[in-house]
């Protein structure tokens, strides 16, 4: 049987029910609808989208709540446009093709044997409010590219019933924040029924609640996106509330929500019949994953069997650690932990110290708190980090965890990120790669000479696909900060301000990036003329902002409301706009449409970036500090850089940065925007979008990236494991 069939007959009903409720013409948008992989299909969006446009925005382009609550007008009239149905039956023809294409062999990947990849969130698409940031829009990315490489992969998660927060700045620039709940039952998402016909359930324990769990499934092209959901009546409401929000700051909680996605996701696959050959662990969440599968139905009789156990499951584990701050690695006290663990550790017939100490450096010491990273290290034979530079960071963090040894011997090894294209892709753009790059270029995006084409795109049709983009931008950012402007009640000169000064000629200038403090958002304010010089010159830029700072994070809430404290000189009010909650769809048009996507983290905090190569995919050019990835990506030509030195004296080093910062915007930047030829074309900055184009294109791809997490990590192989596991466990 296919391994990926739990679930998909569950969906097929869904599909079902949903067609019936619709003209029969418009029947297989309902089979489209039901998997995500519509979304990056150039058509897919615009096919909805012609159905009604305002309501696709108004459900988070969610298309089965499109479908199931348009009215019956709107319906008629999509079914009775012939064009549409047609580009529907067109759209689900290619899809079901794609699906039933067998495995690639040449991955190594037995299809019965599929990889599993675990994560907390998965930024697959805005209707599914499932992620926070880069983590899950990463974690998206590589089950879309899995499913365009025909890579055997199925994955595991959490269905947050009210995800992450929403973000709403008032008008003094002060964060606050919303959840909103979201109806499992109106997503594309089923939820996966056992022979009896009700749902398929998983029960563990968790401190002194057995909690239960179903699962529903959520199809991203040919990989199955399997989510835990605690939240119903089996549970009491304090167990439910494990799977509302993402990261929850409860830390009970948040050692529930580990254990179901670990321990629950290893249990679910098992239930859904599927035995992986790798368990991926994106981040440390899933630590507990290896455990389960190592203690499996059967438990342990004694140390040296829990031992032989642990070590076979090591063999089947890999890890990615995206975190290069200390405090950003979870830990937990152990006796919160043990309390957590215990009943579960008894029953596999093993003592919970014996797992505590999986997440500790040292052993020796009980009182270590437990780690998740510690855990994740020591029960992998591979780890890598998410880029060559956060590479070196991870093995200088972790040292400690294999005594004695060199710390560029340490086995944590870099696959560097990289973003799936065609979803980050803006339309002119992909219609120009399209015609230019050959047919069939995406599946070649790895290949240097696939992007060498790049060189042959005639400047005018570079530069009007840019201006496209740029221009659709600015619609968007005069739309949405109108609205957020009123929203936060601001007087209406200052409301219409926007409209005035956001012009799709000028240069656009983008930071949208997790509000914190590392990311130094007031480097760009530092300078005392900057607006002046910036935004009120002869030769202007304009800046679109976009972030969310994490609930607790006060300093990084304060630095927004001093940004905010500026907007009423006039530059400042026209030309500079934040833009309120930052998620998957503001994102993409701001990827799209800026001319120079700003970096400014504090060196070496920055694991790696990816919303910059997402960036240069649509010809955005970099202006970064040499970290995370840009420093492996930059050279001269392709952007621009700020020294990447590690300086204890911050005041310092943002003094400088920030002078560095001014310099290349005012002396390099901007006149290469706007030195025009007679044509009205910037030849310099065209130029340098190529260079760009080429570097990073075949490079930052997430093809690039899975192919080398196929190449390295899934292939068996295994490294020394850290320090202190025999005494873990022995
Ligand atoms: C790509 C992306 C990120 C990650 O961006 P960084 O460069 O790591 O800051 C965060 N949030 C969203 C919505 C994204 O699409």
């Amino acid at each position: 049987m296919d391994p990926l069939e739990a679930g998909r007959a569950d969906l097929a009903r869904a599909a079902s029910e949903l067609a019936e409720r619709l003209p029969g013409a418009l029947e297989p948008l309902a089979r489209i609808a039901y998997n995500y992989a519509w979304s990056w299909q150039p058509d897919g969006g615009e096919l909805f989208r012609a159905i009604d446009s305002d309501r696709f925005e108004l459900v988070q382009q969610n298309p089965v709540r499109l479908l199931q609550e348009a009215s019956n007008a709107t319906l008629r009239r999509a079914a009775a446009d012939d064009g549409l149905v047609a580009r529907a039956h067109d759209l689900l023809a290619r899809l079901d093709a794609d699906r039933v294409r067998p495995a690639d062999p040449s991955h190594g990947v037995d299809p019965a044997r599929p990889i599993c990849f675990l994560c907390a969130e998965y930024g697959v698409h805005v209707s599914l409010p499932v992620y926070s940031g880069g983590l899950g829009a990463l974690a998206g990315d590589i089950l879309k590219e899995a499913s365009d490489l025909a890579l055997p992969m199925v994955a595991v998660g959490l269905m947050y019933r009210r995800g992450y927060f929403r973000q709403r700045v008032d008008g003094a620039g002060w964060q606050h924040e919303y959840w909103l709940e979201t109806d499992p039952e109106r997503l594309p998402a089923a939820l996966v029924t056992a022979p009896d016909g009700g749902p398929l359930t998983i029960e563990l324990p968790i401190d002194e609640a057995d909690v239960e769990a179903r699962i529903w499934r959520v199809d991203v092209g040919r990989v199955p996106l399997y989510l835990l959901d605690a939240d119903f009546g089996s549970n009491q409401p304090l167990q439910r509330w494990i799977t509302a929000r993402l990261y929850e700051g409860d830390a009970d909680i948040r050692i529930a929500q580990y254990m179901l996605l670990g321990v629950g996701g290893v249990r679910a696959l098992r239930a859904l019949g599927i035995d992986p050959s790798v368990l991926h662990l994106n981040e440390g969440h899933a630590a507990l994953a290896p455990v389960e599968l190592a203690l499996g139905a059967h438990g342990a009789r004694n140390g040296e069997q829990l031992e032989e156990l642990l070590e076979g499951a090591r063999q089947r584990t890999v890890f990615t650690t995206h975190t290069p701050v200390p405090a950003g690695n979870d830990s937990y006290p152990a006796d919160q932990i043990s309390r957590a663990l215990a009943r579960l550790a008894r029953a596999s017939g093993v003592g919970e110290a014996d797992l505590i100490r999986l997440g500790q450096t040292n052993a020796e010491d009980p009182l270590e708190p437990f780690g998740v990273t510690q855990a994740a290290l020591r029960l992998s034979r591979a780890a890598n980090a998410v880029s060559r530079r956060h590479g070196e960071v991870a093995r200088e963090m972790w040292t400690e965890l294999w005594p004695g040894r060199a710390v560029d011997e340490i086995p944590i090894g870099h696959v560097t990120n990289g973003v799936h294209v065609p979803t980050w892709l803006g339309p002119p753009m992909r219609a120009l790669l399209d015609r230019h790059l050959g047919s069939g270029w995406l599946a070649r995006a790895e290949d240097p000479d696939t992007w060498r084409a790049v060189a042959g795109i005639p400047d005018e049709e570079l530069w009007g696909a840019r201006r496209e983009q740029r221009a659709t931008l600015a619609r968007f950012v005069v739309q949405k900060s109108t609205r957020d402007r009123l929203e936060r009640t601001d007087s209406r000169e200052y409301v219409l301000a926007a409209s005035h000064g956001m012009d799709p000629d000028v240069l656009t200038l983008g930071f949208a990036r997790r509000v914190a403090t590392y990311k130094r958002l007031e480097l760009l304010t530092r300078e005392a003329d900057w607006a002046q010089v910036l935004l009120a010159g002869e030769r202007p830029a304009q800046l679109v902002l976009a972030g969310k700072a994490h609930p607790r994070d006060d300093e990084a809430k304060r630095s927004l409301q001093r940004l905010f404290g500026r907007k009423r000189a006039a530059a400042v009010a026209e030309r500079v706009a934040f833009l309120d909650d930052y998620d998957l769809a503001t994102g993409a048009e701001l990827v799209r449409g800026c001319d120079v996507w700003l970096n400014l983290p504090r060196p070496p905090l920055e694991a790696s970036g990816t919303s910059g190569m997402k960036s240069a995919a649509n010809g955005g050019l970099q202006l970064s500090v040499l970290d995370g990835w840009w420093a492996e990506a930059y050279a001269d030509g392709n952007g621009w850089g700020i020294s990447g030195e590690i300086d204890s004296d911050h005041e310092a080093q943002d003094e400088r940065d920030a002078a560095a910062l001014y310099r290349l915007l005012t002396d390099e930047v901007l006149p290469a925007f706007y030195d025009r030829d007679e044509q009205g074309i910037p030849r310099r900055w065209v130029a340098m979008m190529k260079a760009s184009l080429m570097a990073h294109g075949p490079r930052f791809s997430a093809t690039r990236m899975v192919c080398d997490y196929v190449r390295g990590p899934y292939r068996a192989t295994t490294s020394a494991p850290p320090a202190g596991e025999q005494s873990a466990i022995g």
